[in-house]
């Protein structure tokens, strides 16, 4: 995936995954002040994370942390601009996401009090930055490819932008499914609009990483920190990504 201001384009790997762990998101909650969503990790991932060995490494060698920052910056940007454009074509100030912030250790970070625990990233609604554990997040970036880095980052601005926009289902998968489809917009409207270019394999990407942060099977859909089945993510995502914004009932 490439942005338009342009650093090269990267192959893609057909990832063979580990269970990734879900992306946590929204903790602190969405709306209200307490914290609401425990994040979920799956910790084995974890070990093998920090040292991914050469089955985990992509084959062109581009999986850099230098590259995974430039990702990240790129997401960023482009989600800015993105959702600004969107704010402005209804006649709303949009204000930007404060921070987007990076840690390693459990706890380096807190929300509403809470500490943050590894492997997660979140949105954290108190503070109004984005937080992701960046060791976890760049072993993500090199087991499923850096399409993933796009939409990890898109999917926690959405919760960003759900809260500025008022938006409060009452059960968390409804929330998350929402921001699935509103990172698949954003991402899908991006390269419409020539703003980012796919490679070859992106889309299969998106693919992997959405199976990887599924819900196990036997998650009931109404539980606190429900993020829906890897088949529900998908669909939600890429009818936002086919669609824009139109399929993501914002309103
Ligand atoms: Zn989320």
């Amino acid at each position: 995936m490439t942005a338009r201001s342009g650093r090269r384009p990267r192959g893609s790997l057909a990832a063979t995954l580990a269970a990734l762990v879900a992306v946590g998101c929204a903790v602190g909650g969405v709306g209200d002040g307490g914290p609401q969503e425990p994040a979920e990790p799956r910790p084995q991932q974890s070990r093998q994370a920090s040292s991914p060995g050469p089955q985990t490494t992509r084959a062109d060698g581009t999986t850099s942390v230098a590259e995974f920052k430039g990702d990240i910056e790129d997401a960023v940007d482009i989600a800015e601009r993105y959702w600004a454009a969107q704010f402005q074509a209804s006649g709303q100030r949009f204000s930007p996401v404060r921070r987007v912030v990076p840690y390693q250790r459990d706890g380096e970070l807190s929300c509403g009090g809470q500490p943050l625990p590894r492997n997660n990233a979140v949105y954290c609604s108190q503070g109004d930055f984005i937080a992701y554990d960046v060791n976890w997040s760049v072993a993500a970036f090199r087991q499923v490819g850096d399409a993933f880095v796009f939409y990890l980052l898109g999917h926690e601005y959405a919760h960003g932008v759900q809260v500025r926009l008022g938006i409060r289902y009452s059960f968390t998968i409804q929330q998350e499914l929402q921001a699935d489809c509103m990172a698949g917009a954003y991402l899908g409207d991006s390269v419409r609009d020539g703003v980012l270019t796919l490679d070859k394999g992106d889309l299969d990407e998106f693919r992997d990483g959405l199976l990887a942060v599924g819900d196990d099977p036997d998650q009931p859909w109404f539980a606190e920190g429900s993020h829906g089945t890897a088949e529900q993510r998908t669909d939600s995502f890429f009818r936002g990504y086919r669609n824009g914004l139109d399929a993501c009932d914002l309103s």
